[in-house]
Parts: C-alpha cells; sequence; structure tokens
C-alpha cells in the first residue's frame, strides 16, 4: 500500500516493534482507560521518540518528515501513538526557541528515555480556540514566577515530567500587539507543588485530563525564549503538530482501508464474498484516493517545514485533509463490516472512537477553513 519508498527502513522497524502490541492490548487498555506504558517505554527505548533530538544531545537528528513516518506507521499497525505523540511536537518549540542550557538539561534527559515531554498545557475551560483570551497568569517574584489558574485538556500531564505550558505574563490591556504578552514556560512537574491533576474520563483512552494551579512557584529559568513572546513560538510548533498529528490520520486510514478490504474479500453472503458488490467496493476505493490525496499534502507540508519555510497554510491543508480522510475511512469501515465493526474483538470500533477526535483536536476543521479564508483568500476577518 505504500508507495513512497523514502524512509523504508524506519517504516520496517516501527512495524516490528508494533507487532509486539497487538489488538488484545489496546483493547485492554481501552477498557481500562490506562495508559499504555509499555508501548510507550518501547518506543522510548528504540529511540523513536528521540527521533527529532539532534545527534549531539543523544538523539537521532532527523527531520520532521521521518518522525511524521513513524507516528503513521504507528497508527497503520493499529496502535495508538497518541499516548506519545507530544514528545515530538513540543520537542521543536524547545529546539528552535530553548537556550543552550535548557537543551543541555533536558534533551539528553528525554533522549535516553529518563525524562519525559509528554503534556502541552494550552487550552482552557473558558478561552476555547481563542487562546489569546486564556487566563492562566505567572508574576514574576524575584527570580520565580507564580502561576495561577487552570488548563484543560492536558493529556498526558500524569504520565509526563515535564510541561510546556502557556501562561499569561502581561495583562491584556497592558500589550502593544494582541499577539504579545503570552509566555511559554517548561515545568519541571517533578520539582513544584501548588499543581493538582485530575483525569477527565473521555469517549476513547486519552489520558486527557484538568489541571490547577495554585500558587505554583516556577523558577524563571523554565521561560523558553523571550517574555511576551509564547504565542509566537507555540504557533510555530502547532505547525509541526498538525504536520505529525496529520501523519497518525494517514496511518489510521490505511489501517480502516486495509482492515475493510481483508474484510470484504474473506466474508461470504449470498454465497459470494460482500467485497465482489461495487456497493462495497466503491466506498473503499473512494477512501483510498482520499487518503493518497491528503497524504500528498502531508509530505509537502513536511517538506516545507523542513526547508524552513513558513508551513502554516500546508500544516493546516494537511491536518484538515487528513483527519477528514481517516474520519470518512473509519466511518467506511465500521459499514464494510455490518454488525462485526460494533464488536470489541475486531478492533474497527475502538480505533473509530480514537480517529473521531482529529477533525476537532488539536484544532477544528472550522478554524482551518478560517485561517485559510483570511490568510491566504484574503477573505474579509470573521473574528
Ligand atoms: C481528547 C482531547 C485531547 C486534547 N489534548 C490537548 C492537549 O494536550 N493540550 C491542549 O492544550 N489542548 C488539548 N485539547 C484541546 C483541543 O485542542 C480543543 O478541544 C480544540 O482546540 C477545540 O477547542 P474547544 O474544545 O475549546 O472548542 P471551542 O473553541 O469551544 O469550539 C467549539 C466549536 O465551535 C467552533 N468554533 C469556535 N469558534 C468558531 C469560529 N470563530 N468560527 C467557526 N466555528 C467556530 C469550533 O470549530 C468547534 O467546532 C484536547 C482535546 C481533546 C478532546
Amino acid at each position: 500500500m505504500h508507495e513512497s519508498h523514502e524512509h523504508d527502513e524506519i517504516r520496517r522497524a516501527v512495524r516490528a516493534l508494533c507487532e509486539e502490541f497487538p489488538g488484545e492490548y489496546w483493547r485492554a487498555k481501552d477498557r481500562e482507560r490506562a495508559y499504555p506504558g509499555e508501548f510507550v517505554d518501547a518506543l522510548t527505548k528504540a529511540g523513536f521518540l528521540a527521533a527529532l533530538i539532534p545527534v549531539e544531545y543523544g538523539g537521532s537528528g532527523l527531520k520532521l518528515d521521518a518522525a511524521a513516518v513513524i507516528m503513521e506507521e504507528i497508527q497503520a499497525a493499529g496502535c495508538n501513538g497518541a499516548a506519545a505523540h507530544a514528545q515530538m511536537y513540543v520537542m521543536n518549540t524547545l529546539l528552535r526557541y530553548g537556550s543552550e542550557e535548557q537543551k543541555q538539561r533536558y534533551l539528553p534527559g528525554i533522549a535516553a528515555g529518563e525524562l519525559r515531554l509528554q503534556a502541552f498545557g494550552v487550552s482552557e475551560p473558558t478561552s476555547g480556540t481563542d487562546t489569546l483570551s486564556l487566563k492562566t497568569r505567572a508574576v514574576r517574584d524575584g527570580d520565580e514566577y507564580v502561576v495561577n489558574g487552570q488548563k484543560i485538556w492536558t493529556s498526558r500531564a500524569e504520565h509526563s515530567d515535564l510541561m510546556a505550558l502557556l501562561v499569561r505574563t502581561t495583562p491584556r490591556e497592558e500589550v502593544a500587539k494582541k499577539t504579545e504578552g503570552l509566555s511559554l514556560l517548561l515545568v519541571d512537574m517533578r520539582e513544584v507543588s501548588g499543581l493538582t491533576i485530575k483525569p477527565i474520563r473521555t469517549m476513547m483512552n486519552h489520558s486527557t485530563t484538568e489541571v490547577f494551579f495554585d500558587d505554583m512557584r516556577v523558577p524563571a529559568s523554565a521561560l523558553i525564549g523571550e517574555e511576551g513572546q509564547g504565542f509566537r513560538y507555540i504557533l510555530s510548533g502547532m505547525n509541526a503538530e498538525r504536520i505529525l498529528i496529520a501523519a497518525e490520520c494517514i496511518g489510521d486510514a490505511k489501517w480502516f482501508i486495509e482492515k475493510a478490504t481483508d474484510y470484504a474479500k474473506e466474508r461470504g453472503v449470498f454465497g459470494r464474498p460482500i467485497g465482489k458488490n461495487q456497493g462495497i467496493q466503491f466506498p473503499i476505493a473512494r477512501c483510498y484516493a482520499q487518503m493518497r490525496a491528503a497524504e500528498l499534502m502531508v509530505h509537502h507540508a513536511a517538506k516545507v517545514y523542513d526547508q524552513g519555510g513558513n508551513a502554516g497554510s500546508e500544516a493546516n491543508m494537511a491536518k484538515m485533509l487528513a483527519s477528514e480522510a481517516s474520519w470518512a475511512a473509519a466511518d467506511m469501515c465500521v459499514q464494510t463490516h455490518g454488525g462485526f465493526g460494533f464488536a470489541e474483538e475486531y478492533d474497527v470500533e475502538r480505533k473509530f472512537r480514537e480517529a473521531r477526535l482529529y477533525t476537532v483536536a488539536p484544532i477544528s476543521t472550522n478554524l482551518i477553513l478560517s485561517y485559510l479564508a483570511e490568510h491566504v483568500l484574503g477573505l474579509p476577518r470573521s473574528y
């Protein structure tokens, strides 16, 4: 099914690792809403989660396109990379904007698997997609920041040592440009007090949480880059995030298409395989074409990003098209399986629930369309 031969070795290695984690493993974790720690440990030990860390800090120094291949293969093998993907995309922000001291301090430990950077705290209950109206406040006090406020949907916070946290350091009314006044802190959650994490039970197994900050003191050295510029840093990091998530969606779409194709060949009804009916074939073929088109945009977006260009519109389009392709394939796969699409043991219903997330998070389709309308097509600003 893979037409591109680039990164074949990475694909094979990821596949081999994923074979150790079959459907039964994921079903058990799903049932308990348990974190797939063994899987994340195996990925870490094999060095996959250090793909983007430069060689001088102990990683493999690969580019985003290779990281995207890793995430795609995990999903295509029926596993769930959501347990670990943040380490890849938060990494980009640290690499681009972190100080040399911060990189020396954290990257070798992350590369060696001793430290986990899996949490990214941006969303808040009252601000929603409107990130610039976030309320979590950090006030400088000597050589510390004192943080108060709340985040929501901070995934994997319970399973991470470090959290990249977006806070307001200057009140909105006092900044010259509305995109200023937010700052990014790299919080070592092992060292702070005043931090409470509460799990949120969701439709799928995602280890997401609410996080409360009550006079949490963080050393000023946790600041990434310049104070007040955090929004700019996360926007750049978000392009990497969108491309990696889009690659995961392509992997999911491949899994659904392969699963449906295999089932259509073997399931006999009316004395012949259901796959003989064009009513079954065409939806699978359509999903394949949709996935391949989205895949081209994901590769293109990764290329623009890796060449240092502004990948904003490509990353957004890749994320939108790939999440729509995976969701269409998920729906098609259930339909192809008939009643068995609802039975746990086929893994289709689990992957269906998991795939539903990506037209909503990390950014919803409407906001991508709004970005394209305004920033690419020059239509009037809507909000
Ligand atoms: C399982 C899960 C894991 C997550 N993990 C993380 C994480 O690790 N870190 C983190 O920071 N966040 C995380 N999120 C949050 C996620 O990024 C947000 O849910 C997402 O960005 C949408 O924001 P919202 O839920 O506040 O929706 P809202 O902003 O309330 O929007 C609700 C709906 O209204 C639409 N809408 C809003 N404004 C407009 C407009 N102007 N025009 C048209 N439509 C509009 C949206 O498209 C959406 O469909 C996670 C969410 C989930 C569900």
